[in-house]
């Protein structure tokens, strides 16, 4: 290519041109390596040392000569996240903060499940953030009050995997991986599917595409596009039993209507082993009675779907009440009682904010008060303030 790099349009780069190497696609990996005087092997050599191995450092790269590691840190830069601390919860739910290169927050929430024996182990889910805020402002969310500042980078939403992998005790392992931390994944369309490339890319984090969740307010053109592009899976919020009583909580409802919202997922090609989870934040006294459970019924016909309720997470900033086990119990039975999937999804992390719809107002210097609950691991302890 014909002026090397400098010739190709690096998406995300430093003000001193060098390129966010985490943030781009093999290919384009491999074509910059090519620009620059390569051969190709070299793309994957280094490419298992930054998803693999893991490492921060080009001088890491040991397989790799020397000449070409000293041409690599000219070329590019590998960006990290800045762990500001980590919250445990008393039922082991971990929260991570972390700040971006311009010192703005974001979370992602590590969730141990109860041990299933069916699976052979406990699952490790990470919970993690595709933009700092979030656009879409629907009024019971918290993280919508932010507004959006901006979305992540390719590299930002790879790190919160990587980073939190690095620190993880022997043996265990980020085993699923749900995009519902800060955000709105099919907002940040582009990134988001640079990252889960990597995320399912054998030579890269390697997780299998039935292990990764993508949940949406139901970006309908999006939706289609992602179903097509990979195969993970799907959930959608759909949070409410009539078109009126949504447009009041979500407004992108008035982009796309609840009707064309389900036409849509009746249609997807959605692979015949996978289901549509449906999100439902229950709220007292506005969609938790019997009649909406039988609208809800009624809705998920002819689509593969599970419904999972989630018992809204109560907070000072909403008026918003949580209904009782009763209540979700309630409406769980008459949707399975009707041949519709249903769960009740159990609150994790509540005593530090991290539970669905709390993400986004944590303040760091409160991690200090929590004092041992901050993870004693030496690993992060050592990068565990900003370095700036
Ligand atoms: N923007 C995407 C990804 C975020 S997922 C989406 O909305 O799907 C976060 C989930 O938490 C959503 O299902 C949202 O409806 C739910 N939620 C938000 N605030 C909540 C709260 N206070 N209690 C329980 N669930 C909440």
């Amino acid at each position: 290519m014909a002026g090397g790099l400098s010739a190709r349009m690096p998406r995300f780069a430093d003000p001193d041109g060098r390129v966010d190497i985490k943030s781009l696609s093999f290919d384009e990996l491999t074509a910059d390596l090519v620009a620059l005087g390569s051969q190709k092997f070299r793309a994957l050599q280094v490419w298992k040392w930054l998803w693999q191995k893991k490492v921060r450092d080009f001088a890491d790269m040991t397989n790799v000569s020397k000449e070409w590691r000293a041409k690599l840190a000219e070329h590019f830069v590998i960006y990290e996240l800045t762990p500001v601390g980590v919250l445990t919860s008393v039922d082991g739910t971990r929260k991570f903060l972390w700040h971006t290169r311009e010192g703005q927050q974001i979370e992602s929430v590590l969730i141990p499940e109860i041990v299933d024996p069916e699976e052979g182990g406990g699952r490790l889910t990470l919970c993690v953030s595709t933009q700092v805020g979030c656009a879409m402002a629907c009024t019971f969310c918290l993280t919508g009050d932010l507004g959006l500042k901006r979305h992540l980078k390719p590299s930002e939403i790879i790190n919160q995997p990587v980073q939190i992998a690095r620190i993880l005790p022997e043996g265990e392992r980020i085993t699923n991986v749900v995009m519902m931390g800060m955000g709105e994944p099919l907002h940040n369309y582009d990134n988001l599917v640079a990252a889960l490339r990597v995320y399912l890319d054998e030579h890269g984090l390697g997780l299998s595409h039935r292990r990764v969740t993508v949940s949406t307010v139901g970006l309908v053109p999006a939706m289609r596009k992602l179903t097509e592009e990979l195969p993970v899976n799907l959930a959608v919020s759909l949070n409410a039993s009539t078109e009126e009583q949504r447009l009041k909580v979500m407004p992108i409802t008035k982009k796309w209507s609840m009707a064309e919202l389900l036409q849509t997922c009746r249609d997807l090609p959605v692979h015949h082993h996978k289901r549509i989870t449906f999100e439902y934040v229950m709220m007292a006294g506005f969609n938790d009675s019997i009649e909406d459970a039988a609208r809800i019924v009624k809705l998920m016909r002819g689509i593969r779907s599970k419904v999972n309720l989630i018992p809204y997470n109560e907070n000072p900033s909403r008026d918003i009440r949580r209904p009782g086990q009763e209540v979700a119990k309630a409406f769980q039975h008459h949707l399975v009682t009707r041949g519709v999937q249903c769960s009740i999804r159990a609150t994790r992390g509540k005593d530090i904010s991290a539970a669905c719809g709390q993400l986004g107002k944590a303040d760091p210097s409160t991690v200090a008060i929590f004092g041992p609950a901050v993870l004693p691991n030496p690993a992060l302890a050592d990068g565990a303030l900003p370095v700036d």
